[in-house]
């Protein structure tokens, strides 16, 4: 570490700005943002504040002097902002009146420099990597972005505004760390962090007595469940609730589907529990989670059922939440992008298009008897794609049912495997081949779609089949 991270309070004097342009202006957004009184020298004359905000403006004066005779005095930090020579002669002078400079991409006339920062309230996260690379930096504030709650700065604030009375009430300094510890893990942290403010402050204001509130079960961490959506693979199709979820979790419920790149994401001193079934191997069955998740919130964890794609589209996460509900256990629901849309967004499938699809179905045969029990003369309308969810093995009982029913033979089908991973596969046609299809992805998890929106697809534009089905092409165009 060679450069101290301290955070300064610029209030207490005034900041000097020198130079002009938009770095001078970018200076003055974070400026303002810590409600520091600028001075200002731009020796272009450069003083607009377009783009600035009307307060920091009223902050800012403009200092018109040879920059060789500016006082220092009163000022807490320097900076220029690609001011060359004055600026650099102005640095000159801070440094060896001791005050802070920072010179904007010059870090051999520094004595500070800017981090990448994460602006919530009074909750404030800065990032350095010594000046080598702000990039890394910049990728970092956004994956710190992601993962702070929007109101941790409201939970700081309010422990900040609460810490004078209680403190005076609580004389043992670890006896105040527990109390806080409690009030931030607790109900109470919850209520701010959800944005009901008042239900915190009536929360607090309700403990008659704080010794007793770290002793007792009042307010205590309790134990909540988040059914968290994975998404179709790809770990950046997280939500940012869902990543947070994982950041936040002591136990995770998975299932075999969700991505090891997912897991990766799991806080690391959190336990990871397989509980998922694969086709051909059983899991340990719903009831058993359900039982496990339960078990979890009552012990005051905060668990996980993390599952593929999102938990409410053929995930069970239906049965999930009404046993949580039986069982009086807190929960909550994140959801995830379904393997459907995976595939739409990944080689352009068009789940829905003006005139041509005005409805979409998602319907599962896991198995052929599931096949026999579909209704196909409901999935007859041209109109309609159909995007079927374990259909692998049911593939020929799926062609047979729709050209049953009466669906060409010539419809545009796909078969979209692992869909937003590396290995992802895509094998498109016509309805006839669809069992062939099927065989032609190396194996699944694989959904199908069937519908002409398949001959707006990727795959169809880079295939013979362009030619060779021309009309379809532009039957759907
Ligand atoms: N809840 C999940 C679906 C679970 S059922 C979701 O919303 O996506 C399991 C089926 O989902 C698989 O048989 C397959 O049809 C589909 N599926 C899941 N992940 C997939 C992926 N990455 N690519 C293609 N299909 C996938």
């Amino acid at each position: 570490m060679k450069w101290l991270p301290v955070f300064l309070d610029v209030r207490r004097g005034s900041v000097l700005l020198v130079g002009g342009g938009e770095l001078a202006r970018a200076k003055l957004r974070i400026l303002s943002a810590a409600q520091a009184e600028v001075r200002w020298h731009a020796t272009d004359g450069d003083y607009d504040l377009a783009g600035v905000d009307p307060e920091a403006a009223t902050r800012t004066t403009f200092d018109m002097r040879d920059p060789a005779t500016i006082d220092l005095g009163g000022v807490v930090a320097v900076l220029c902002a690609g001011a060359g020579e004055v600026g650099l002669a102005v640095a000159a002078r801070a440094r060896a009146a001791g005050v802070p400079v920072n010179v904007m991409d010059d870090l051999a006339h520094s004595t500070f420099i800017f981090p990448a920062i994460v602006d919530r309230g009074d909750v404030v996260v800065a990032i350095g990597t010594g000046g080598a690379s702000p990039v890394v930096a910049r990728r970092l504030r956004e994956r710190i972005e992601a993962l702070l709650p929007s109101r941790i700065g409201d939970l700081a604030a309010f422990i900040g505004r609460w810490r004078p009375s209680i403190n005076a009430r609580i004389a043992q300094p670890s006896l105040r760390r527990r109390f806080w510890e409690r009030v931030v893990d607790g109900s109470i942290g919850a209520e701010v962090l959800a944005g009901r403010g008042d239900a915190a402050e009536a929360g607090l204001r309700a403990i008659a007595d704080p010794s007793a509130f770290v002793g007792g079960t009042q307010g205590a961490a309790e134990g909540h469940v988040t059914l968290v959506g994975a998404g179709p693979g790809d770990p950046d199709l997280l939500t940012v609730k869902g990543l947070r979820a994982l950041q936040d979790a002591d136990v995770v419920f998975h299932d075999e589907l969700v991505s090891p790149e997912i897991l990766d994401r799991i806080r690391r001193d959190a336990a990871r529990v397989p509980v998922g079934r694969r086709i051909g191997k059983p899991g340990i069955g719903q009831e058993a989670v359900n039982r496990l998740l339960i078990e979890a919130a009552r012990a005051g964890q905060r668990a996980v059922r993390l599952k593929g794609g999102d938990g409410y589209v053929f995930g069970r996460g239906g049965e999930e939440v009404n046993a949580l509900r039986d069982a009086g256990v807190s929960y909550s629901v994140v959801p995830g992008i379904t393997a459907a849309l995976g595939a739409a967004a990944e080689f352009e499938v068009p789940l829905t298009y003006r005139h041509e699809a005005r409805r979409v179905t998602f319907l599962t045969a896991h198995k052929a008897a599931d096949a026999a029990d579909v209704d196909w003369s409901a999935l007859t309308d041209l109109e309609m794609t159909v995007v079927v969810y374990m259909g692998m093995t049911a593939a020929p009982a799926v062609r047979a049912g729709l050209l049953a029913a009466g669906r060409s033979p010539l419809t545009p089908v796909g078969v979209f495997a692992r869909v937003t991973r590396p290995n992802s596969r895509a094998a498109v046609g016509v309805l006839d081949d669809l069992p062939e299809l099927a065989t032609q992805v190396d194996g699944g998890p694989a959904i199908l779609v069937i519908g002409d929106v398949v001959a707006h697809s990727a795959p169809w534009r880079a295939s013979a089949l362009a030619h060779q089905h021309p009309n379809l092409l532009m039957a759907a165009e």
